[in-house]
């Protein structure tokens, strides 16, 4: 299960913050996942228990937004979302294009902390 690894590196990052900032508790995580980034929102909450077990994030809040994933067609310029996968076919033009916009996000997107 890879979200463990992904998940233990963003609470490492989310705990120097809140010691850089002198925080005692961190009390909601937000984290901004896209739907082509390959990570289970499910797999991803079981391994925020586990890695933030014993520290200072562990009552906190975990939230997780979904980021579609859109791509961009370089023919027309036609912007569509689009569900899996890493070819796409325009709907507008019919070109193929794996012109990735958003969807891959994988990052810490707001930290409360106290
Ligand atoms: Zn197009």
């Amino acid at each position: 299960m890879h979200e463990l690894g992904i998940m233990e590196s963003a609470i490492g990052a989310v705990l120097r913050e809140a010691r850089a900032r002198g925080a005692m508790r961190v009390h909601r995580i937000v984290l901004r996942i896209g739907t082509l980034s390959g990570v289970e929102p499910e797999a991803l909450r079981f391994a925020f228990d586990v890695a933030a077990a014993d520290t200072l994030a562990a009552t906190a809040t975990l939230d997780i937004e979904n980021v579609p994933a859109r791509a961009h067609c370089s023919a027309c310029h036609e912007e569509f979302g689009v569900e899996t996968g890493f070819i796409f076919t325009c709907p507008r033009c019919g070109q193929l294009c794996g012109d990735i916009r958003q969807g891959r996000e994988l990052e810490l997107s707001h930290l409360e902390m106290s």
